[in-house]
């Protein structure tokens, strides 16, 4: 039997980082055991779905690199197949017509309340055998009265459900439409599922969906039930917590596996390493070797994973990144990718986010000379670094190739021919080049601009010396 799993979300929101975190351990769970793993848009509640949010989902599991190998399939699509399964078992003797009103459901239940009993209908109908008839009804299920339903869940152990606990489960609502369980159940069935992964919020669901595979006599998938994710408060993560859209992490300047690896190490581990790439979670992840406890979120460790995985990312997982938040500096047009390839590595070891690689960067992707940090230029910007910066500027323009060695040589000769430290050419200049004190190396900093651009910049920053008599 091959192994075929889904993720299951509803489309009512934004795509949450606990979601990504199923989607997740489907993906690596999936790959690792070799199988098919499907997406399935829930969005039986008409009233909260939207186009909008089902776009954001595949946006979000596209940008995280976790893209099913089958779907997106929608619910909404399977009516009539959810109330064809509902007339069978109607005929077959496991559900039956309800037609207690809404009132007399709330006086059972206030008797019940009551009483110290626990809310559930009295099954007042359960043995009628009534038709379907101009009178409002709803279709129940005839849960068990005896005996159990239990599981081994590959996560939490063996979970036990008393039958008589669970209530007869509304199949068809009274306005025809079905209900959540039924979809779940049948989908899972049609669909075949063969482990279900999905948080912890679902296990009282197991039991009820369980009945409904047995009473239809399909085989029951196995079921892995997660562990939800919780904010450093121990309260369930929300948004007061911070970003919770995956795509809001984009937006802050997170690398996709560097979410990826943050969120496996909820929970799971191999031995004492940290930093894994998505491959090699790929071959290593076994939702059986999950912790139980529930995973706080933590972003300072997001952070320090982020940071590794910037330095440790090739052109290809980066510079799409990097042009993403360039764009949203307003840099346009966006410079190409081998361009943004090229100065990676200068950028690399000095950035925790991509936001912050941006602001780094941006300078050199912008034509008109930047305005000077005023405590830069007060410091660095004195009628003594005038005249090395002008025979810098001659050198530069005589330069036969732009290239690093050729640049130092031109950028050494100046030093020793006025005498000067490091430090006294290049901080003015970076000045001039970045209108900031700090910036990669500055050889590599007037490489990466280009000879165009240095001298615009340079021609300038003597034009404000001059200026300052
Ligand atoms: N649609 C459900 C949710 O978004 C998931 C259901 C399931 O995985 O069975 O929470």
């Amino acid at each position: 039997m091959t192994l075929r799993t889904r993720f299951a979300p509803s489309p009512t929101g934004f795509l949450h980082i606990g979601g990504a975190r199923t989607a997740l351990f489907c993906h690596l769970h999936t790959r690792r055991h070799g199988g098919t793993f499907i997406l399935r848009i829930e969005d039986t509640d008409t009233e909260r779905s939207t186009q909008e949010a089902v776009d954001v989902i595949l946006e979000g599991l596209a940008w995280m690199g976790l893209s099913p190998d089958e779907g997106p399939f929608f619910q909404s699509d399977h009516t009539q197949r959810y109330l064809e399964v509902v007339d069978r078992m109607l005929a077959e003797g496991h559900a039956y017509v309800c037609t207690c009103s809404k009132e007399r459901l709330d006086t059972v239940r206030e008797e019940q309340r009551v009483r110290g009993d626990k809310p559930r209908y009295d099954g007042l109908c359960r043995e009628l055998n009534l038709s379907r008839g101009a009178v409002p009804h709803v279709i129940r299920f005839k849960t068990p009265r005896d005996g159990e339903a239990s599981w081994e869940d590959m996560i939490q152990g063996t979970i036990r459900f008393a039958n008589d606990e669970l209530d007869d489960l509304i199949l068809v609502r009274s306005d025809g439409s079905p209900t959540y369980n039924l979809a779940v159940a049948v989908d899972d069935h049609d669909m075949g599922i063969t482990l279900v992964i999905r948080g912890e919020d679902h296990i009282s669901n197991t039991p009820r969906q369980m009945h409904l595979f047995r009473a239809m006599g399909w085989p029951i998938p196995e079921y892995a039930h997660m562990p939800l994710l919780h904010g450093s408060d121990g309260a369930k993560l929300s948004k007061r917590h911070g970003a919770v859209s995956v795509l809001q992490f984009r937006e802050e300047g997170f690398l996709p596996d560097a979410i990826n690896n943050y969120l496996v190490r909820l929970g799971w581990s191999h031995g004492e390493q940290e930093i894994f790439t998505m491959a090699e979670l790929r071959r290593l992840f076994d939702v059986r070797e999950l912790g139980r406890s529930a995973a706080i979120f933590d972003r300072a460790k997001l952070s320090w994973i982020n940071g590794h995985h910037i330095r440790a990312a090739t052109p290809e997982q980066l510079v799409p990144e990097l042009a993403f938040q360039l764009g949203r500096l307003g840099i346009d047009p966006l410079p190409s990718h081998a361009d943004l390839a090229r100065i990676l590595p200068e950028f690399q070891p000095r950035a925790a986010t991509l936001v912050e690689m941006a602001q780094k960067c941006r300078f050199l992707f912008i034509d008109s000379v930047l305005p000077y940090e005023e405590k830069a230029a007060r410091k660095h910007l004195t009628p003594a670094a005038r005249t090395p910066l002008a025979t810098l500027a001659d050198h530069l323009a005589s330069l036969g190739e732009w290239t690093v060695p050729a640049i130092d040589g031109v950028f050494q000769a100046t030093l020793s021919a006025h005498g000067l430290t490091m430090g006294q050419l290049a901080q003015p200049l970076r000045v001039v080049l970045t209108g900031t004190a700090a910036s990669p190396g500055i050889v590599e900093t007037l490489w990466m601009l280009g000879p165009a651009r240095c001298q615009a910049r340079i021609g300038a920053g003597l034009a404000v010396l001059d200026g300052m008599g």
